[in-house]
């Protein structure tokens, strides 16, 4: 069966069928944008377990920023954040979100990079 996807531009909710496959997003393969069929809007698309695997990999990469942080490696902590940025692409956790803007906050106010 297929899941249940929401539009987040119309609030349109169909099955997946419904809505037309545009292509991967780039940055990490298994996620797909679909077409809303009511507005168009592109709707990022996966399955939940693969969510799931993405917000532990994300998980896992703000405790290794909040370490790098601590230790007052900035320039670790820029290219971690970098990607992280990336991944909350797909994600779009909010939580994450105010992560991600807080420790660039504190790597700016760290100054310029040690390397
Ligand atoms: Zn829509």
């Amino acid at each position: 069966m297929d899941p249940m996807i929401t539009c987040d531009g119309c609030g349109f909710q169909g099955e997946a069928a419904l809505f037309r496959m545009i292509g991967n997003v780039m940055c990490c393969g298994p996620l797909v944008f679909r077409a809303c069929p009511r507005c168009g809007n592109k709707v990022i698309c996966d399955r939940q377990e693969m969510q799931e695997g993405y917000e532990e990999k994300a998980r896992e990469m703000a405790r290794r920023l909040e370490e790098a942080m601590g230790k007052g490696m900035t320039g670790e902590a820029e290219v971690i954040l970098r990607e992280l940025t990336e991944l909350n692409r797909c994600l779009n956790l909010a939580p994450l979100d105010d992560f991600i803007r807080m420790a660039r906050r504190r790597i700016k106010r760290a100054g310029a990079p040690s390397s």
